[in-house]
């Protein structure tokens, strides 16, 4: 009973990216100009991202084809293993089978050089020279610097400050790899000094580090901006991810009826997601898809499907998502990736019309279930993907009782090894679960944009 490995050779690493829009029963709502509130056009975002990026957003075409120089990178680390998981299996004692996609085989350790990748490649061809982003946990900068450094581009971060001060070792990744990083709210913008001038102490947030990338990406021609989730044509990019675990499932002669994913902005999850999504719109298969998100931070759980800005300083366009409101400051969980106040557009357009369910954990259960998965696995997760495990082992558990077998896939979707802090926290009992304050959130949907 020891773990499978499922291997795809290179020649059957997907060459094009899945783009959900062509098989959507609708169109998501349109994003809007904050000052008009009319519907954004492509010139309104040249600004912030390349033209190549922008009518990718936009775009309802099914297949969008890889560069060929982006496919040459990816081989570098894809196609990415499928295992299916015996030992946890027959640790938890299930009748299920569990399969998972991991992600954590790639330079920075994430899915995220997924989409980093492809936008230096499309800023570098666009003649972009500066890239500015925001970074939570760390994970996303660093694949950016790791991008950035392939295409010999300058990548500037702000990284919300709770995870600067808590992972030195992610900052360090990023300015190993050519990156300057700023903690976030900081002196160096408009944005990060209101913030500070209210509260001296804040330990920021995403939303606050995007208002700071924002307005530093519109001071130069030369620099343009850069988001690591949430976005469609980021979501886009992680499709490669879900398509290969259709071609390796099919190699061991297998469907999913359950997927799992952890969501912060949503990126990882429709990776995986979106294929088999696609195939059930289409009227093709079957599948269950289960989005797992931290209960300190429950945007797809409690948060409004209204419009709302995708920053705290409100530079950015109106987008309608579940949003916990752009103000809200979530508390310092270790899964800094996961405290983001919005969800993309794309997938909460997809909860809303009942094609996804979605659950909230708390933090020691997950941290709980990345242990069990590393002892039976040896795979240690980011606290982030400890979401996806834990919702998985769950839908494992129910399979037990109800004595039925399903077979179960999730995004393991990046390894921990940069947040070992977070796991001596956790063995000598120092996190702690968060019960998510109602009155604050009530106080930052208070501050919604109306319309
Ligand atoms: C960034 C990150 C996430 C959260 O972002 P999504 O866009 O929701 O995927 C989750 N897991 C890991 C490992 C990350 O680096």
């Amino acid at each position: 009973m020891e773990t499978v490995k499922y291997v795809l050779t290179e020649d059957r690493m997907p060459t094009a990216w899945y783009n959900i829009a062509a098989d959507l029963p609708s169109p998501p709502p349109p994003v809007l100009h904050p000052g008009t509130h009319q519907p954004v056009g492509p010139a309104d975002l040249a600004p912030l991202f390349p033209m190549a990026l922008i009518l990718q957003e936009v775009s309802t075409e099914r297949a969008v084809e890889i560069p060929e120089e982006v496919q040459a990178i990816y081989r570098q680390w894809r196609p990415t293993p499928l295992y299916r998981a015996r030992r946890l299996e027959r640790a938890l004692d299930t009748p299920a089978k569990i399969y998972y996609k991991y992600e954590g085989v790639s330079p920075a350790g994430s899915h995220k050089p997924n989409t980093a990748v492809a936008q230096a490649y499309y800023n570098k061809q666009e003649g972009v020279k500066r890239i500015v982003t925001e970074t939570g946990a760390g994970q996303w900068g660093s694949s950016l610097a790791f991008a950035g450094a392939l295409f010999g581009l300058e990548v500037e971060v702000y990284m919300v400050k709770v995870s600067y001060n808590q992972k030195p070792y992610r900052r360090a990744l990023m300015e190993a790899y050519g990156a300057r990083v700023v903690a976030s709210p900081s002196e160096e913008t408009a944005a990060g000094r209101a913030i500070l001038a209210e509260h001296p102490d804040s330990t920021g947030s995403l939303g606050i580090a995007i208002s700071e990338a924002v307005e530093r990406a519109v001071q130069r021609d030369d620099t343009k901006y850069a988001l690591g989730s949430v976005l469609n044509h980021v979501l886009l990019h992680q499709t490669v991810v879900g398509q290969e675990a259709l071609a390796q499932l099919e190699l061991a002669g297998d469907y999913p009826d359950v997927i799992v994913g952890c969501t912060g902005g949503g990126s990882n999850f429709a990776g995986i997601a979106f294929p088999f999504i696609g195939a059930r719109l289409r009227g093709e298969r079957e599948v269950r898809v289960v989005a797992v998100e931290p209960a300190a931070c429950p945007s797809l759980t409690k948060g409004r499907y209204v419009y709302d800005f995708g920053d705290t300083g409100h530079l950015t366009p109106l987008v309608k998502m579940h949003t916990l409101g752009s103000t809200f400051v979530p508390s310092g969980i270790h899964a800094g990736g996961l405290r983001y106040h919005g969800m993309a557009p794309l997938v909460s357009h997809l909860l809303n019309l009942g094609q996804i369910e979605a659950v909230a954990l708390q933090q020691l259960e997950t941290f709980a279930a990345g242990i069990q998965f590393a002892r039976a696995e040896g795979i240690l997760p980011a606290p982030e993907a400890n979401h996806a495990v834990a919702g998985a082992i769950r839908e494992a558990l129910r399979c037990k009782e109800e004595g039925t077998s399903r077979t179960i896939l999730f995004n393991l979707c990046g390894h921990g090894h940069f947040d070992m802090q977070a796991y001596m926290d956790f063995q000598a009992g120092k996190l702690k679960d968060f019960e998510y304050s109602d009155e604050e959130v009530a106080m930052a949907l208070a501050g919604l944009p109306s319309l």
